[in-house]
């Protein structure tokens, strides 16, 4: 049938080798999941669909260049995906610049998801598992720890993010 199928739109954020690409690139090989790319006008973007509860989304994502400036009234989203990485305290600290943005700028209530990312590198850990806790509760996202390169959490952070969207679009 020919059902129009309903598109999110989610930006990917976070400081340059923090895994941004790798994670997309995971999403779009998720092996239960029909990924493909496809160019837009803007550019490049990259989609996949996500069954959930019986109903078919897309999700597209984008991921933005490291600014935690960046202009998001230019570039809306249904959810913000902002990353990290476990062996990287600089980057996390670029994670919190861009969340405190996001905050400021009214740009939630888009679903906002903090990410920390290479949980693999297990002895160059930098910042623990409650301190990224006590930073999504400060800044009301979700948080959670995948590594994209062992595809370790992927798929749970792909269907959680759709699962969010819709959650927060149900009238309350
Ligand atoms: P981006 O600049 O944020 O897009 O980061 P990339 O996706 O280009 O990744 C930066 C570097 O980190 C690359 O060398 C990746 O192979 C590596 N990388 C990405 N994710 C992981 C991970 O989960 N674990 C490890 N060990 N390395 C990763």
């Amino acid at each position: 049938s020919d059902v129009p199928l309903t598109s999110f739109k989610v930006i990917v954020l976070g400081a340059p080798g923090t895994g941004k690409s790798a994670l997309i690139n995971q999403f779009m090989t998720s092996e239960y999941m029909d990924g493909f790319n496809f160019d837009t006008e803007s550019g490049s973007s990259q989609t996949v669909s996500v069954l959930l509860d019986g109903a078919e989304s897309l999700l597209e994502f984008q991921e933005s260049e490291d600014d935690r400036y960046f202009d998001a009234s230019e570039e809306k989203a249904d959810a913000y995906i902002v990353t990290f990485s476990m062996t990287d305290r600089d980057s996390y600290h670029h994670a919190i610049d861009v969340l405190y943005h996001l905050r400021e700028e009214h740009y939630t209530p888009a679903v906002v998801i903090l990410v920390g990312n290479k949980t693999d590198i297990v002895r160059q850990r930098q910042i623990l598992v409650e301190e990224g806790k006590s930073t999504s509760k400060t800044y009301d996202c979700t948080y959670t720890e995948i590594s994209a390169a062992l595809n370790h959490k992927v798929d749970d952070l792909l269907v959680s993010t759709l699962a969010h969207i819709r959650n927060k679009l149900k009238p309350k």
